[in-house]
């Protein structure tokens, strides 16, 4: 099936700029659902806010399930200090150095939303002789509000409290050289693929018996924690990219093995086997300090044979990039494992 670049384009603006940190899926997890049901899908969201399509197949002898994760990192408000800013905690794993002077939002539980800043506690460098040095970790980060707040009364009469979100801006830009650069292409980039996907399914008959998933939860490792029943699980996630891996931003990554061991090895060569055979620009990789949706599931106790896919992403949980050529060859690459011939 045809990669259509502009339908995954125009997703990617919607779906990227959508804040959906873990915990704060439900309106990105509704926008998926009507957009499934103006391409003529009913869905259901579980009560965790797991999305899920089911599309019978040619064949029901095998249930497969397919999954991509819209929960991305993000950051919360610990508490209001002194000086009117705001200190903070994080959701997942962010690169916090690459957070220092980006825009936020902050939203409150009445759904009021205010802007700021993330900066150094140590913000100028006329003042402060550290501002070089000062690591940027979470506890030398804080929220500057662009609010006329000098105290922390203050903040408290705008409505914000102890536990309210930070939306961090993604950045979301497709260049002229068609390079993705984002943050949280991890794993929209691949929630996007999953979409375009069954936006351009129509007629095309799936082998087997097909749940699509939408999970929440996964940076912080119970996404996939209570998936139905399945034999085969493939993930679409990203490609890690660096140092002595093979992975790179235009080729799909196969992960043999994770922070988490090796993934299943039956299923895994078969996966390799159809990039070879459909002449996929691919690669095969351990991915050194990272986990899944497979792991999670594994966890749970289900019982399947698991495989990752995913584009190869530059500076994952920093300032993401990669390229449309990673994003056509998993695309192409579920289609060879989904698609009847
Ligand atoms: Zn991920």
């Amino acid at each position: 099936m045809k990669f259509n670049k502009e339908d995954y384009i125009k997703i990617a603006q919607k779906i990227f700029n959508f804040d959906s940190p873990s915990g704060y899926t439900k309106g990105i997890v509704q926008e998926i659902q009507s957009l499934l049901k103006s391409y003529g899908y009913a869905s259901t969201i579980t009560n965790k806010g797991t999305l899920k399509v089911f599309i019978k197949g040619k064949n029901s002898s095998k249930k497969i399930a397919i999954a991509s994760h819209v929960d991305t990192l993000g950051m919360m408000v610990r508490s209001i200090k002194d000086n009117g800013s705001l200190s903070l905690t994080k959701i997942g794993s962010p690169s916090t150095p690459t957070l220092d002077g980006e825009y936020v939002r902050v939203v409150t539980r009445e759904g009021k939303i205010y802007e700021g800043t993330i900066l150094s506690t140590s913000s100028s460098v006329h003042v402060y002789e550290d501002a070089e040095k000062l690591p940027r970790d979470v506890d030398h980060l804080e929220v500057r509000l662009d609010e006329k707040v000098n105290n922390a009364q203050d903040v408290v009469n705008l409505g914000i409290q102890n536990g309210d979100y930070v939306f961090i801006n993604p950045k979301f830009e497709y260049t002229k050289s068609e390079f993705i650069k984002s943050r949280f292409i991890d794993d929209k980039g691949c929630v996007c693929i999953l979409l375009t996907f069954l936006k351009n399914l129509e007629m095309h008959p799936l082998k087997y018996d097909t749940t699509f998933y939408f999970t929440v939860y996964e940076e912080i490792g119970h996404g996939a924690s209570s998936l139905d029943p399945m034999d085969e699980f493939l993930v679409l996630d990203m490609g890690c990219v660096g140092k002595d891996l093979k992975g790179n931003e235009y080729a799909v990554s196969i992960c043999a093995k994770d922070s988490s061991g090796p993934y299943d090895y039956d299923f895994t060569t078969q996966i390799i086997n159809l990039a070879k055979e459909k002449h996929i620009n691919y690669v095969v990789d351990i991915f050194p300090y990272y986990s899944s949706d497979i792991r999670t599931a594994r966890d749970a106790g289900l019982d399947f044979k698991g495989a990752l896919i995913g584009p190869g992403v530059h500076a994952s949980h920093g300032m993401e990039r990669t390229h449309i050529e990673a994003i056509m060859n998993t695309y192409q690459l579920l289609c060879a494992y989904i698609l009847e011939d």
